[in-house]
């Protein structure tokens, strides 16, 4: 069982959870079950990650709401197949993460391999107002960019969204 699921279990016996900084407050009408009780703390730190706003200004359920949202609306609006929509969902959220998560760096020098500008290597600005730019060399970029999608990939995968199909 996933962290998902066991915060589902919860509130569907009527528990009511919250986070105070890296502790789970819960309340509820009637003692709950002993069972409930014990997936929550064995998944404790998901839930927390879960419920808890990032400082991108959204917390993991904002992420997989987000998610669903769009593969609903690749599926139910755009004609997909559901593994496909999915696929188009992932790639909103990479997205998504990396306007909420962006990465400025000043002129003059690449933020990939930490080089300066020379006459026949321009430091380029990437990414668009009003995120700002990062500055990079053009042959640092993909490498670079990439890490970023891996940071992306692994901060998604901690809310339980993950590529579930290849493209
Ligand atoms: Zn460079």
């Amino acid at each position: 069982m996933s962290a998902v699921q066991a915060l589902k279990a919860a509130r569907d016996a009527g528990v009511r959870i919250d986070v105070d900084g890296d502790a789970l407050t819960l309340d509820a009408d009637t003692a709950p079950d002993a069972a409930v009780l014990d997936l929550l703390s064995r998944h404790k730190v998901e839930v927390i990650l879960l419920l808890r706003t990032g400082s991108d200004g959204w917390s993991g359920e904002d992420w997989r709401a987000f998610y669903d949202e769009r593969a609903g609306i690749a599926e139910f609006n755009g004609g997909l197949p559901r593994d496909q929509a999915e696929v188009r969902a992932f790639a909103c959220c990479i997205t998504e993460w990396l306007n909420r998560n962006p990465v400025r760096s000043p002129p003059g020098r690449c933020l990939g391999c930490g080089g300066s500008e020379h006459a026949h290597d321009a430091v380029l600005p990437f990414g668009t107002e009003p995120i700002g730019h990062a500055w990079l060399h053009s042959r640092c970029w993909d490498a670079w960019h990439a890490g970023r999608n891996a940071e992306a990939v692994a901060a998604l995968s901690t809310f339980g969204i993950s590529m579930r199909t290849s493209p």
